[in-house]
């Protein structure tokens, strides 16, 4: 008895190995670009919302202004709402689109086919409505498991989580707090997350203040999360 337990164990072990070995999950998801960059990306979700515009309309006009790069990841529902915003956000050659789920959901607490439908939903509209494709995907609350992984590749898409959680739409934190939270975490190919949907109080002072520190010559620059990835620049940080 013992030696057929001990063999099945070493079988699923096995399995396990290769399994691991032809598909590391975790290289499968982005959460920051190539540490040799200058660069760093500005990323807004723009999660649905219940109440209140969902746009935060002077942070958009803010960055286009200055024509900061900046990467949006949009919600089938939010989408929805919003037809004019997306238009000008598809509109603005500086701004790269990527999607966030279709409801919002609790990815890991679905079975395969409903995360399928729920990553897949923006893509399509996307697709469908707006003849743009969609590659970059970033899952709702950054919540994921191997099933997600697998069905994003499948899908072809981009798993993109970051690597600074600017906590943006909390509400008790200040601007000046958020922006330490960041500035200590900030480094050459970090991916921070932010938000566009209006719930974050702070997100455009923030912005602002990081924008001005991402110009060309003060070390880091802003980049969309594409841009960022295929970065081949090495850093030239100025001398502290
Ligand atoms: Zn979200």
């Amino acid at each position: 008895m013992r030696g057929t337990a001990g063999w099945i164990g070493i079988a699923v072990l096995c399995g396990v190995t290769l399994a691991m070995e032809a598909w590391p999950a975790s290289a499968q998801v982005v959460k920051s670009g190539p540490a040799s960059c200058p660069a760093v990306a500005l990323t807004y979700d723009l999660c649905p919302v219940r109440t209140a515009s969902g746009f935060d309309r002077e942070l958009i006009d803010f960055l286009i202004e200055h024509q900061v790069p900046a990467t949006f990841f949009m919600s089938g529902r939010w989408m929805a709402k919003h037809e004019a915003e997306v238009k000008q956000l598809l509109a603005v050659p500086f701004f790269e689109i990527g999607t966030h789920g279709e409801v919002h959901a609790h990815l890991p607490m679905h079975e395969l086919a409903e995360q399928q439908q729920e990553i897949m939903g923006p893509v399509r509209h996307l697709k469908t409505k707006y003849g743009r494709p969609a590659t970059l995907f970033r899952p709702p609350y950054g919540e994921y498991n191997d099933v997600t992984v697998e069905a994003v590749k499948a899908l072809g898409l981009r798993f993109i989580l970051w690597n600074i959680e600017s906590g943006d739409p909390d509400p008790t934190l200040s601007a000046e707090a958020i922006l330490t939270r960041v500035q200590k975490r900030l480094k050459p190919g970090s991916v921070i997350v932010l938000h566009a949907n209006g719930k974050g109080k702070h997100t455009r002072e923030v912005t602002e203040s990081l924008a001005g520190q991402l110009l060309p010559g003060k070390g880091l620059t802003a980049m969309t999360v594409s841009d960022l990835l295929r970065c081949t620049q090495s850093t030239t940080l100025p001398a502290p």
